[in-house]
């Protein structure tokens, strides 16, 4: 047994049911879990580990519910800066067409780097080309160096060009070969217990690159085995008129067509679904991965999560990919998720006046503009303290994790501290809990996972990121070279 404790956090943000905030907090961790949590003075005095938290807030480690790892070689690419989700794919699905096993494995351990240095203790990977060789198994065993917690998807493409879907026939793949290759990868790799480091998930990409059959088949085999599904939906205006094109339904009818809507899915994006399909979402328990920096990007829109959140969904927070963000900074992603909200609510908070039922449940005026109702602007206003709770408690409900998300006894010592001594917060401490999500995003001083340091006074512990830099480097160039 080893024990850790942890003392004089300036104040420690619990996220607990009652959102308790301690002042000189601290916790008290055996093997990884958390044992103690409260004021210093009332912990153990000594530990086999003892880290001072003096000057620092202390939070829930972050959850980052959707990223494709893969495409942080493939960042700011020219010709595809200005391009909205369909034609951005189709400038990068030839490029990815290159991607080797080694470019999964630096890349992985990039986009962890990144994540663990800006407060994200568990990510959650969706990889759907296996181009050259590539597998999931190659991503899986990068992350152990970082020491980050991964959700490891076992994405899919099946619908290719030459069957009317989105992506070239060449990065397409057969289906029995996928069913099968999931189902192997679950049985090596999956731990469903608390605690767990890796956990699988079933995502074939989206309805313009997979079949019918496949999802149908890909949830039952998910259902077999207990295992969390995902994948992209309702992104674009431009996938909602595929879907209606293709089989006469809008998106998340499509889902509920196959078998898709349930606690055990969690959706990326959700940009374009109306009150009914957000209250269905509510009801069955099925979450949404929300990334607003991806979805700014690629000018999809910004998803409703305020309305999400008053229908009950599971909302957590997503980087995205990083061709779309391009970066996977959680707590920059924290404050692009308020900004956003706000941006929603405040400036374009119109919502369309076909969406009927909407109606029912928001004060409309009458005098509708070109087709847009007028909202209160005043009405639902995320708070930084939602913002963060999204990113803990949310994501890890999305995930299924009922031992992640808050600082409490018997939940594994997943967290990250931030010196609040710093130029970025001068005259923001009066409150540092919205301070961390108001002021300019910054790094984490500390990171630790289960117990186990990731990253230590700024840096991580586990590898020299100059080094992984210039490979990362080399191995871009050469990408996109060709
Ligand atoms: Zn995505």
């Amino acid at each position: 047994m080893t024990t850790l404790l942890v003392q004089h956090a300036a104040v420690l943000v619990t996220l607990d049911d009652h959102r308790r905030e301690i002042p000189d907090g601290g916790l008290f961790i055996r093997d990884g879990f958390i044992v103690q949590v409260g004021p210093s003075s009332q912990l153990p005095a000594s530990a086999d580990e003892v880290l001072d938290l003096t000057g620092h807030i202390l939070l829930p480690g972050l959850i980052n519910t959707h990223h494709h790892f893969y495409q942080t070689l493939t960042r700011a690419v020219p010709a595809a800066q200005n391009a909205n989700l369909f034609s951005w794919l189709k400038e990068l699905y030839p490029i990815w067409a290159r991607l080797t096993p080694e470019d999964i494995r630096i890349s992985t351990q990039t986009a962890l780097a990144e994540l663990a240095l800006s407060g994200c203790t568990t990510a959650s990977d969706h990889l759907y080309l296996f181009p050259n060789g590539s597998r999931l198994d190659d991503e899986i065993e990068a992350a152990v160096a970082i020491g980050l917690r991964l959700h490891a998807s076992r994405g899919s493409m099946s619908l290719g060009e030459s069957q009317g879907g989105l992506p070239p026939d060449r990065v397409v793949e057969n289906e029995a070969a996928v069913l099968k290759d999931s189902q192997r990868l679950i049985e090596t790799y999956h731990d469903p217990n608390p605690g767990a480091m890796t956990q699988i998930v079933l995502a074939p990409c989206s309805p313009f690159s997979v079949t019918a059959e496949l999802m149908r088949a890909t949830a039952s085999l998910a259902r077999e085995y207990g295992v969390h599904l995902h994948t992209h939906l309702a992104e674009t205006e431009d996938e909602e008129a595929f879907c209606l094109q293709k089989v006469g339904f809008r998106p998340v009818d499509y889902m509920n067509s196959l078998n898709w809507i349930g606690p055990d899915v969690w959706f990326a994006h959700c940009v374009h679904v109306n009150q009914a399909e957000m209250r269905l979402f509510g009801e069955a328990g099925c979450g949404v991965a929300h990334c607003p920096t991806s979805n700014m990007r690629l000018a999809s829109g910004v998803a409703p999560v305020m309305d999400m959140l008053g229908w009950g969904v599971q909302v957590g927070l997503g980087v995205d990919g990083s061709a779309s963000n391009d970066g996977s900074h959680m707590l920059g992603e924290v404050r692009q998720a308020l900004l956003a909200a706000r941006v929603r609510e405040g400036m374009t908070g119109f919502s369309r006046s076909d969406d009927a039922d909407a109606h029912q449940e928001w004060p409309y005026r009458a005098d509708a503009h070109q087709g847009w109702a007028y909202r209160d602007p005043a009405r639902k206003l995320m708070t930084a303290r939602q913002a963060l709770e999204i990113a803990t408690r949310g994501g890890a409900a999305v995930l299924g994790r009922t031992d992640l998300g808050s600082l409490e006894p018997g939940k594994c010592a997943d967290f990250f501290a931030v010196n609040l001594n710093r130029l970025e917060y001068a005259g923001a401490l009066h409150d540092p809990v919205a301070a961390i999500v108001f002021c300019a995003p910054v790094k984490a001083d500390t990171t630790v996972v289960g117990g186990k340091v990731v990253v230590k006074e700024g840096q991580l512990v586990s590898m020299d990121v100059q080094g992984l830099v210039e490979r990362h480097n080399r191995a871009a160039k050469r990408l996109l070279n060709g």
